[in-house]
C-alpha cells in the first residue's frame, strides 16, 4: 500500500546526536532544546521561540496567555468566555480549548479552502471572545492580511483585540507573503510529531509576536520557576504558576537532525501537490480547493473534494493507495454537544472531503499511478 503519512528521519545523524545526549547524562533540560531553540528562530526569522513537549501543550499554553491578557484588562466581567476556532481539523486543535476551562465557538468553513471561514469569524467576535484559533489546514496558509484586518476593525468595534493562535501543526516550510509562519502578529504553535513534516519524535514549539508575551510563555512552560533562579536555597518566587511542556533535550537532537532534510522533503511535497494541481484539474466528480498566489503551501496531504467519498475511497485502496478523512467534523462529537450551530460551508464539504499521498515517499510512478487511477473513474 502506499501510505498516506511517513516518518522523515535523517538516521544517521539522529543516531548520532541522539547517542551524544545518552552519554551527556543530562536528558532535560540540558543545552540541546536551547541550540535547537536558536536554529528554529533563525528558520523562521523570529528569535522569540519555545520548545515544548508537543504541539497540543503549546495550544494549551497559547490560549492560556491569550484568555489571561484579556482577563487582565478586566473589561467582560462574568460573561463565560469564548473561543472562535474550525470544526475541520484534528481534535488536538481544539480540545485544549475545554481544557482551559473556556467554551468553543464555532466558526464556519470556507469550503474553496477548508480553512475557517473568515466572514463568520468577523461576525462572530464579540465581547465574550477570549481567543481566535486558525488553523493552516494540511499546511494551506489562512489569508492573514485579511485576518489583520478583521482584527482592527474588531478593535475598533470592541475596544480590544483578539489575540490569534494559529495552529501550524501541519504547516512546517509554508510560507505566507514570502515569510515563514510565525512572523504575522500571532502566537504560533507548530508540532513536531511522529508523522510531521519537522519531527522529534514527539514535540512542539510556540513563536511568539512580542517580548513579553515571550517571556511568560518561557516561564509558564516550567511551572513559572526561573530556571536560572538560587533553587538550592530557596531563593525563588513563583508569581504565576505554570506548566510541564518543556521539551526534552532527546527530542532536541532528533529535530536539529531532522531540520535539513525537512526543508528537501517539504519541497517534494510541493513538486508532487503541483503534479496532482495539474493532472487532476477537470477530474469529473472531484474538486481542488484554493491556490493563493501570495502564498505557499506546506502540503502534509493533499486534500480533494469528491462525489460518493466512501466509492472514492475503496477505489483507491483497491489499486493500493491509502486515504483518510483524518478527523471527523469536531463539533459532531458528543462532548461538545452544547456548543453545536449551524455550520453550512462546512456541511457542504464534509461529506465530499478526503485526503490522498503527496508526501516525498511516493515515486513518480506511484503519483502518476494515483492520478490515473483518480482519472479512470469511481
Ligand atoms: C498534530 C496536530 C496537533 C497536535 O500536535 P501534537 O504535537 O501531536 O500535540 C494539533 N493540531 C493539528 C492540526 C495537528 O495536525
Amino acid at each position: 500500500m502506499i501510505p498516506l503519512f511517513n516518518v522523515a528521519m535523517s538516521q544517521q545523524d539522529a543516531l548520532d546526536r541522539v547517542a551524544g545526549v545518552l552519554r551527556s547524562g543530562r536528558l532535560e533540560h540540558g543545552p540541546i532544546v536551547t541550540e535547537f531553540e536558536g536554529v528554529l528562530g533563525e528558520r523562521i526569522g523570529n528569535p522569540r521561540v519555545i520548545a515544548l513537549n508537543s504541539g497540543s501543550s503549546g495550544l494549551h499554553l497559547g490560549i492560556d496567555l491569550a484568555a489571561r491578557s484579556r482577563s487582565a484588562e478586566g473589561r467582560h466581567g462574568d460573561e463565560p468566555g469564548e473561543v472562535l476556532s474550525t470544526p475541520l481539523t484534528f481534535e488536538g486543535t481544539n480540545w485544549p480549548i475545554l481544557a482551559n476551562g473556556l467554551r468553543i465557538r464555532w466558526v464556519d468553513v470556507d469550503p474553496a479552502t477548508l480553512n475557517i471561514d473568515l466572514d463568520d469569524l468577523e461576525r462572530k467576535i464579540s465581547p465574550a471572545t477570549r481567543a481566535i484559533v486558525v488553523v493552516h489546514w494540511t499546511g494551506y496558509p489562512v489569508d492573514l492580511n485579511r485576518l489583520r484586518e478583521i482584527l482592527d476593525r474588531a478593535e475598533e468595534r470592541f475596544g480590544f483585540r483578539p489575540m490569534v493562535i494559529e495552529d501550524c501543526a501541519q504547516a512546517w516550510g509554508a510560507t505566507y507573503r514570502d515569510l515563514p509562519l510565525g512572523n504575522h502578529g500571532n502566537i504560533c504553535m507548530f508540532s513536531f510529531g511522529a508523522l510531521k513534516q519537522l519531527t522529534c519524535g514527539s514535540g512542539g514549539m510556540l513563536v511568539l509576536p512580542d517580548d513579553d508575551l515571550y517571556e511568560q510563555a518561557r516561564s509558564r512552560r516550567w511551572y513559572g520557576i526561573n530556571r536560572q533562579a538560587d533553587r538550592m536555597h530557596g531563593g525563588y518566587d513563583v508569581s504565576e504558576w505554570g506548566f510541564r511542556f518543556y521539551m526534552n533535550d532527546i527530542a532536541a537532537a532528533i529535530g536539529l537532525a531532522n531540520l535539513q532534510l525537512a526543508d528537501e522533503l517539504v519541497e517534494r511535497h510541493r513538486t508532487n501537490a503541483a503534479f496532482y494541481d495539474k493532472e487532476l484539474s477537470g477530474v469529473p466528480g472531484l474538486e481542488q480547493t484554493e491556490r493563493a498566489q501570495d502564498r505557499q503551501a506546506s502540503f502534509w496531504v493533499y486534500p480533494v473534494k469528491v462525489s460518493d467519498r466512501p466509492s472514492f475511497m475503496r477505489k483507491l485502496a483497491d489499486a493500493g493507495i491509502v486515504t483518510s478523512i483524518i478527523s471527523r467534523r469536531n463539533d459532531a462529537h458528543s462532548c461538545v454537544d452544547a456548543m453545536s450551530t449551524t455550520l453550512p460551508g462546512l456541511d457542504s464539504v464534509s461529506d465530499r472531503v478526503v485526503y490522498i499521498p503527496v508526501g516525498w515517499w511516493l515515486s513518480e510512478g506511484d503519483r502518476a499511478h494515483i492520478a490515473e487511477t483518480i482519472k479512470a473513474g469511481w
